[in-house]
């Protein structure tokens, strides 16, 4: 696997691409196998996989979070190389970043719903680094999880907003057999938060499992109670949502997906799960 630090190297690697049909996936590290199943589905559509590796500081609201952010870079190096990752793209912050940098995309009010609220800036700063990324490693597929459903439709949003020459390609979340969604956060997690970080999951499913259109509330409700009952679990959100708009799901509502914030003991997780699609 190449592993470049500096743009320019990346920048002068992707020039010559040629003919090659060439996949990214962008991470923060402290990789797992939800990371790794974007890397291997990258590799059945592309000639060439690139992953990135950046902790990226302007799409933290909280500082004290960017700083405990795991960041084991041997270990993820073996991994991607265990996977067979062509080139990792590894850079420091100020290669990123000059000081005071400015940016700010018009998202509309997928930047204000869910996440957007909990996490105000959030999605300026996902839109500012995948922006940077898309035009260093150019990619022709850009591989992203369904794990972060809002932050794919705010990437497709950038996309069509700047008319970036790249394809989204969305995921599915690899979850723990016992129903965990997979998480680089998970590591924070005592066993008694551990334990008790199931109920979103199991929330999600009870909701997709007892789905009535014409009863919607009701269930969304009843979902909510079950996390918010649960023992060290404090519920951010869990909304039955359009799956495009992230607006409150109605009767009348085509693709729906029911999306889960919450803090476990110290710990935030989000999972979603979408209904009939
Ligand atoms: P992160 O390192 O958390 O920024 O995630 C990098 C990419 O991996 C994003 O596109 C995430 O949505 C995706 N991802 C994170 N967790 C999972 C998971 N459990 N299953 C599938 N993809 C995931």
């Amino acid at each position: 696997m190449k592993i470049f630090t500096t743009k320019k190297e990346t920048e002068n690697y992707f020039a010559n691409k040629g003919q090659k049909i060439t996949g990214f996936v962008a991470t923060m590290g402290a990789l797992h196998q939800g990371h790794i199943s974007l890397i291997k589905q990258a590799q059945q559509s592309t000639d060439e996989v690139t992953c990135s590796i950046f902790v990226n500081p302007t799409q933290f609201t909280d500082p004290k979070d960017l700083e405990k952010y795991p960041r084991p870079i041997a270990a993820d190096i073996a991994m991607l190389e265990q996977a067979g990752c062509d080139v990792l793209f590894n850079p420091p912050v100020n290669e990123m970043y000059d000081d005071n940098e400015k940016w700010h995309l018009n998202l509309g009010d997928l930047e204000h719903l869910l996440e957007g609220k909990f996490r105000p800036g959030h999605y300026q700063g996902v839109t500012q680094v995948v922006y940077k990324l898309f035009n260093i490693v150019k990619p022709d597929f850009a591989f992203f999880g369904q794990k972060d459903y809002q932050q794919v439709l705010v990437v497709n949003k950038m996309i069509e907003l700047l008319n970036m020459p790249v394809k989204l390609v969305m995921c599915p979340i690899e979850r723990e057999n016992d129903g965990l969604a997979m998480s680089s956060r998970n590591i924070h997690l005592t066993p008694f938060d551990r334990e008790n970080a199931l109920i979103l999951s199991k929330a999600l499913n009870w909701a997709k499992n007892n789905f009535d259109s014409n009863n919607i509330p009701a269930i969304q409700q009843q979902a909510q109670q079950m996390i918010s009952s649960q023992p060290g679990v404090e519920l951010e959100y869990l909304e039955i949502a359009d799956g495009q708009t992230l607006h409150t799901a109605t009767s009348e509502t085509k693709n729906i997906v029911a999306l889960v914030a919450a803090r476990v003991g110290k710990t935030r997780l989000i999972d979603n799960m979408l209904f009939d699609w």
